[in-house]
């Protein structure tokens, strides 16, 4: 990284004079200004490199400029920039064609959108219209994304002051054994009562007005839940029981995250409907879409579906999509994955735990993990309260800035950082990065009962 202070501040200038921020009090932020990128790394105007821990918004699976898919772009804008939904395009049908082809099971047809929020609200749209039914269940501890449905389906405190179109919108609570709503002892028992739950819900909200459940595979931002074996089969069961669509959202976990090309294939579940995103392309030209059932799609196999977006299968996109498909399966990206996520960057962070009387609880698989931070291991009392901001989260503030100093770029979200490199970090990158982190907690230790 070549130091250029004075170009980084007119950026900055720029920046905060004109530039209005995401889930940001726009007077009090304070954005890191980039001058670039390259495969895990990303640098600023002052010298300073960064492993990238969090990988952006876990979106970047392939790393920064990927060679493989900036030519693809590059390519692509010289024959052919843009062009209606409406047409057959080389692109945009191959890129379909690798989507159905390494999304699970029988899901063939892919609608396209410009990300992860419209999927999901054109996902729950094909469910209320198969099925002819309104409610949509989705789970507390989650984030389908912040446009009106996807927003109330959230559940997350970034839902509260967008919760105004919330009609037909049930929370139930998901499978999460560390801080147990069900009072289980072991992750048999919290997959039981889990479902018990879930079934008791659609029986009071009356199984016949319920068009469909919707939950992340794994879930993501919310804390690298990963389901017990048999809970998405058990979800599956009950959707089929009552006429309900199973939505599972990928947009997070998918295309080589956990390790596998999609998190429901480590539990050979398939959904009726699928969202991806971020992964597919790596988020180098916008893009996401709703992979979809044979039977969902004969719905509107003679009556149109009312939805669509200008920018559905944008040939930048797409062939951004094909050259990262292409490139993870040439390259094994999502089986370096599933390796450095079971040999390197798990048993380090049980280690790290063993050793950090801050660290509570770690779980994930492949490149897609979570320190759950504690006050105190043996209550799981944790490190800061439930969205606490300003003082109250002053731990967690003193630890994401130990490790920029460090120079890791963390995900820090509510009590945990979470490690999500990409899908093509390498040992020695791991091993640096998890060197830092455990530096850096000896930042939250401070506060935690030793
Ligand atoms: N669904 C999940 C599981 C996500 O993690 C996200 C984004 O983080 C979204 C949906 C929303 O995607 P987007 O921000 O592209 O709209």
């Amino acid at each position: 990284a070549v130091a250029d202070p004075e170009t980084g501040a007119a950026v900055k200038a720029a920046d905060r004079a004109h530039v209005f921020h995401s889930w940001s009090a726009q007077a009090v932020i304070d954005p890191l200004a980039v001058a670039g990128a390259e495969g895990s790394y990303f640098w600023d105007y002052d010298g300073n490199r960064y492993l990238d821990f969090s990988s952006q918004l876990v979106n970047t699976n392939i790393g920064h400029q990927h060679p493989k898919v900036v030519a693809a772009i590059q390519e692509q804008a010289a024959k052919l920039c843009t062009i209606a939904p409406g047409f057959a395009v080389d692109v945009r049908s191959e890129a379909a064609r690798l989507i159905a082809e390494v999304t699970p099971g029988d899901l063939n047809q892919v609608f396209f959108t410009n990300g992860g929020a419209e999927a999901v609200e054109n996902a729950v749209r094909m469910a209320r219209l198969h099925t002819g039914r309104h409610k949509v269940f989705s789970a507390y501890r989650s984030y389908h994304g912040a446009t009106s449905t996807a927003i109330n389906l959230t559940g997350d405190p970034r839902r509260w002051p967008s919760d105004t179109a919330s009609a037909g919108v049930v929370h139930f609570w998901g499978p999460y054994l560390y801080r147990s709503q069900f009072h289980a002892t072991s992750e048999e028992q919290e997959c039981e009562r889990a479902l018990e739950h879930l079934e008791q819900l659609v029986a009071f909200e009356g199984p016949q007005s319920v068009a469909a459940i919707i939950l992340e595979s794994v879930v993501g931002t919310a804390g690298i839940l990963v389901p017990p074996a048999g809970y998405l089969a058990g979800v599956r069961e009950i959707c089929d029981r009552y006429g309900i669509v199973f939505i599972l959202d990928e947009v997070m976990s998918g295309f080589g995250r956990t390790g596998a090309w999609f998190a429901a294939d480590h539990w050979g579940v398939v959904p009726d409907l699928l969202t991806f995103a971020k992964g597919v392309n790596s988020g180098y030209v916008p893009l996401g879409g709703v992979a979809i059932s044979p039977e969902i799609a004969a719905t509107f196999a003679t009556r149109a579906y009312p939805g669509g977006l200008t920018y559905s299968g944008h040939p930048l996109a797409c062939a951004s999509a094909v050259a990262t498909i292409n490139a993870m399966r040439e390259e094994r990206i999502v089986e370096n994955a599933a390796d450095i996520g079971e040999r390197v960057i798990g048993p380090a962070l049980r280690d790290i735990a063993a050793r950090h009387a801050s660290v509570g609880e770690v779980r994930g698989l492949g490149v897609f993990w979570a320190l759950d931070l504690v006050k105190d291991k043996a209550t799981h009392e944790p490190l800061v309260p439930y969205n606490a901001a300003g003082a109250d989260n002053a731990p967690m503030a003193e630890f994401a800035a130990a490790c920029k100093k460090g120079g890791l770029w963390p995900f820090v979200n509510m009590n945990r950082t979470h490690v999500v490199p990409p899908c093509t970090v390498t040992e020695a990158e791991a091993k640096e990065g998890l060197a830092a982190l455990d530096e850096a907690l000896s930042v939250t230790d401070r506060y935690a009962v030793n």
